[in-house]
């Protein structure tokens, strides 16, 4: 048993003449505890660190130390050992942890993945992401309003947890890739696939609002996304307002001919029509609210026909590819 432990101070009777609480009491019986060697120095420092009212039972037993020394000559080399005790606690509390953070990168990369896909999950309950826009940019499609979108709180911290380093890009791959992303309308979409390479890279199932004059570009652009294996096409009233340069130049010389706007003038889907390589299609009728109506159906039933022939084709088949 070392010269300064809490058994020797019991001994003299300390706790008690210096009216010692039971907080500092717990943590002199760990001290005498690691240096027996039965708790280690990080079980101390958790003792000391999780507990506010802890540090200040050593703070308080060091006041009273000095307190006694002025007026009890005696009692110095009782104190001084009670002081050097607390002293030691504190040290041991602030004491760099040997290991800095969770080794995460040696574990195998499913097991990371899975870790991983249970934090999204935990974020995000559903199935689908709605991405915030950063800027308003210069669209003019109607803003309907958003929920469970992108930069979430628990989104925005996690460049606090990870750090900006491979972890985040890793963690961002998953997260694309397992969750379906949900845009208003295609400028939105061109927009983030054109800022977000990690999205372009990974985004595996997208659902679009069709409408607005950036649907063909946008319509374009989504073919040489690498990876994308499902895409759902919303379609309302405001699909039918931007027709494709064809029809739109032949409205304005047959104006009754286009009295009625037909699917297959609109803006976009001759673009649609060269994607390659997916899995699943699937052709919705936008919510009422958002400008969708039943008169929709025939449209939205044919189009889901013409689409899922087409866009499942491998990507072998398709021209530009053998060229
Ligand atoms: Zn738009």
């Amino acid at each position: 048993m070392p010269l300064k432990s809490f058994y020797t101070l019991k001994t003299k009777a300390v706790p008690a003449r210096y009216g010692l609480n039971k907080n500092i009491q717990d943590l002199l019986i760990a001290l005498d505890d690691h240096h027996n060697g039965s708790i280690d120095a990080e079980e101390i420092g958790r003792l000391v660190r999780l507990s506010p009212k802890r540090r200040a039972a050593i703070a308080n037993t060091i006041t009273k130390c000095a307190n006694i020394i002025k007026n009890q000559p005696n009692e110095i080399p009782t104190c001084v050992d009670v002081i050097e005790m607390c002293t030691e606690l504190l040290e041991i509390a602030d004491r760099k942890s040997p290991v800095d953070g969770f080794p995460f990168f040696r574990l195998p990369m499913e097991i990371r993945e899975r870790i991983f896909a249970l934090m999204i999950n935990n974020v995000f309950r559903t199935k689908s992401v709605l991405p915030a826009s950063n800027r308003p940019g210069p669209c003019k499609c109607p803003r309907f309003d958003r929920d469970n979108t992108f930069q979430t709180t628990q989104m925005k911290d996690l460049k606090r947890i990870f750090g900006p380093n491979l972890i985040t890009l890793e963690f961002y791959r998953v997260f694309f890739r397992t969750k379906t992303f949900r845009f208003r309308c295609p400028c939105e979409l061109r927009s983030h696939l054109t800022n977000n390479n990690i999205l372009f890279d990974n985004v595996r199932k997208i659902v679009v609002q069709w409408s607005g004059p950036e649907a063909a570009k946008t319509f374009q652009l989504l073919k040489s996304v690498p990876k994308l294996k499902s895409l759902g096409i919303v379609i309302s009233r405001l699909t039918y307002i931007h027709l494709n340069e064809r029809s739109a130049l032949m409205k304005s010389y047959f104006p009754l001919a286009y009295k009625n706007t037909r699917l297959g003038d609109v803006l976009g889907l001759d673009e649609l029509l060269e994607i390659r390589g997916l899995n699943q299609v699937e052709v919705m009728i936008a919510h009422s609210s958002r400008g969708g109506t039943q008169s929709n159906e025939m449209d939205r039933a044919n189009l889901l026909d013409l689409l899922s022939s087409r866009l499942t084709q491998p990507k072998e088949y398709d021209n530009d590819v053998e060229l």
